[in-house]
């Protein structure tokens, strides 16, 4: 017979899902009502007001697709695109190589611009590109490249947009509600988000936001949107007004959202990005103080994506499997070329606390000491010195 559901107890510290707060589990487990029930319509109303705070928009199509981070990308792509545009994808990390498959099957065509992964991609390859390219219909860009740890500046690129007449396209998914994301100051045309990573929701569900720009161009379209599921028009009507049946919304993953942004705002936005940045750099204390070196320069650095080198002649693979089974923690591996040279420590959302960030450090310090690695300092003595002093 099949035993009673129990998977190991976690910590969730990886690229995501991260650990989900207990009032959102809860949340999960309400009674369902119908999807067109004037309840869940109510209900469905509160999320996208709370998610418009969350994205800091004025934007009225802003809700959330039913699919994970991925569909919120596809959403924007296959909804802007027709055959044969172009769009230019700023390249600097996995994500990004994501959007310009997606381009590809949308029948447009992607104009790459290549940035070596690790680096921001500098406003002034984006300038030349968009000099260089004619009939340009978007450019896509990640905020925040959870496979390097980089946090991509935004303003003077958008700029470059405006001045090109080019639509914005801007992956979220893990910088909302986790770093500051000006959806409305920065003039982004389309932006997705995912729950699972800073908004501490299970996967499952994908805010977006299009401008009124974005949505005058998809009124333009000489040919019907190619994804029948993510079409943004006909699912405007089914969060609008309108409620048209368009397919039945994941009742309790909108009950999960709701009160994940219920949190986020009770919390406040900026609380939150403090929250992220203390333990974050109590994080990075303890990690340099046991001799480690981060990936991301400082001025770039992610607080809730913490990507760091691992030392010479230590195993990854065997260092993650202790921390999972010795200690129940999970944290990512590197991707693309720092395969088996990085890792990936999450410090997002509920995840993101002091206990997390000590016991983290302890368990890697005891673990890296059984490798054999000679630990200059001690990582935990180095974050709670960092914690007292910020007291
Ligand atoms: C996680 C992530 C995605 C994909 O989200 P899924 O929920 O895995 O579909 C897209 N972009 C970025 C930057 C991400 O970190």
């Amino acid at each position: 017979m099949y035993t009673d559901l129990n998977p190991g107890k976690r910590v969730l510290m990886g690229p995501g899902p991260s650990d989900v707060h207990p009032r959102v589990l809860k949340a999960m487990s309400t009674p369902l009502v119908g999807h067109l029930d004037p309840d869940f319509l109510t209900i469905m109303n509160e999320t996208r007001e709370m998610l418009k705070e969350v994205f800091r928009t004025k934007n009225e199509l802003t809700i959330a697709l039913s699919g994970t981070g991925s569909a919120g990308m596809e959403a924007c792509l296959v909804n802007l695109l027709e055959p044969d545009d172009k769009a230019v994808v700023c390249i600097n990390g996995l994500f990004a190589e994501r959007m310009a498959d997606i381009v590809k099957r949308c029948g447009a065509e992607p104009v790459i611009l290549p940035t070596e992964w690790g680096n921001i991609v500098e406003p002034e390859e984006v300038k030349k590109v968009l000099e260089k390219t004619s009939r340009v219909k978007l450019l896509a860009i990640v905020h925040a490249e959870t496979s390097t740890g980089v946090r991509q500046p935004l303003e003077e690129i958008s700029r470059l947009t405006k001045e090109a007449g080019v639509l914005f396209v801007v992956d979220a998914v893990t910088s909302l509600a986790g770093i500051p994301v000006e959806t409305d100051k920065w003039k982004v045309d389309a932006i997705y988000s995912g729950t699972q990573k800073c908004l501490s929701c299970p996967p499952g569900l994908a805010p977006v936001s299009f401008s009124d720009r974005a949505i005058q161009s998809i009124a333009q379209r000489t040919s019907p949107i190619r994804s029948w599921y993510l079409d943004i028009q006909m699912l405007q009507s089914y969060w609008g007004k309108e409620r048209f049946y368009h397919h039945t919304a994941p009742i309790n993953m909108v009950y999960a959202l709701r009160e994940a942004l219920r949190l986020v705002l009770e919390e406040g936005l900026e609380e939150r990005f403090y929250r992220h940045q203390l333990h974050s750099k109590a994080l990075v204390a303890g990690l340099e103080a046991m001799g480690l070196k981060m990936i991301a320069p400082l001025e770039y650095r992610l607080p809730e994506l913490n990507a760091v080198y691992i030392p010479e002649g230590i195993d990854d693979v065997t260092v993650r499997k202790a921390l999972l089974n010795e200690y129940g923690i999970e944290i990512g591996g590197g991707l693309g070329k720092f395969k088996g040279k990085a890792w990936r420590i999450g410090l997002m959302g509920y995840s993101c606390s002091k206990a997390n960030v000590m016991l983290f450090l302890s368990a890697l310090e005891n673990i890296l000491k059984t490798e054999k690695y000679a630990i200059p300092e001690h990582g935990i003595s180095a974050a709670a010195e960092f914690y007292r002093n910020e007291n």
